[in-house]
């Protein structure tokens, strides 16, 4: 903070390289560990300059975006931010700001109801683009998140073969809130299962529009259990930006 641009950027350049040191380290030791991870730098709450600062750092060190899960902070974002930058967004949508999000964001993490399936595939037809998302599974079936039950998924990426506009090319969660890492171990292991299974499901019938690569697992406190278990998008915001601070 205050730091002139050029301090800012070093000094997310070294965040980054410690990071992508870590994640590595994690794909040596994890039998289930994706050979490629993709970083996203989740940058709510941050400021454009120091979102910018980072975008640009992680240009050299593979970082693979920046996400949101506000709305109007995306649109504010994107306004101000180079045009190249690549945002995801990873907080619950309303059926009524798709629009706002398709055509910014590049990938949606937080497809959790059919509901907002149908808008998304509503909205991307009319704009004749594909809108790639992720299912988001309540894991641990925690009241306060959202997310489909590990029982529906299934079902709910079937029905979703009827839509072609919206693409799933895999699955995220969000792991209880645990001072212990290790706490978020089976829920992530729990969701390659799932993953796995699904794809395997996928690949005797061949649906076109499922694609279930993609794992979506580990913040700040637990990405590196995440890696291991087999994640293959992470998103990390205070182990990048510091503590939040809301307004
Ligand atoms: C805020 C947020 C993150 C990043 O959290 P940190 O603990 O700061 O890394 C990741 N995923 C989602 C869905 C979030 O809302």
């Amino acid at each position: 903070m205050g730091l002139p641009a050029a301090e800012q950027t070093e000094a997310f350049a070294e965040i980054l390289r410690e990071i992508q040191a870590e994640i590595a380290l994690a794909q040596e030791r994890g039998v289930y560990a994706a050979p490629r991870v993709q970083l996203l730098a989740v940058s709510k709450t941050v400021d454009c300059g120091r979102a910018a600062a980072c975008w640009q750092a992680g240009q050299a060190l593979g970082l693979a975006g920046l996400a949101e899960n506000k709305v109007q902070e995306l649109a504010q974002k994107c306004a101000q931010l180079p045009p190249e930058v690549c945002w995801h967004f990873i907080g619950h949508l309303q059926t009524n700001k798709v629009k706002q999000v398709l055509g910014r964001a590049a990938l949606l993490h937080s497809l959790d109801s059919w509901r907002l399936a149908l808008e998304l595939e509503r909205r991307a037809a009319a704009l004749d683009i594909t809108a790639k998302c992720l299912v988001e599974v309540n894991v641990a079936a925690e009241a306060s998140k959202f997310g489909l039950a590990p029982a529906e998924v299934w079902d709910f990426l079937r029905e979703v073969t009827t839509l072609p506009h919206v693409r799933i090319c895999g699955l995220m969660t969000v792991a209880p809130a645990a001072e212990n890492p290790e706490e978020a171990r089976p829920i992530f292991a729990e969701l390659r299962r799932m993953r796995d299974m699904m794809r395997q499901r996928v690949e005797k019938v061949a649906y076109s529009n499922l694609d279930l690569q993609e794992l979506s697992m580990g913040m700040s406190n637990d990405y590196k259990v995440a890696v291991e278990e087999g994640a293959t998008i992470v998103r990390l915001g205070s182990v990048i930006f510091g503590d939040r601070i809301y307004r």
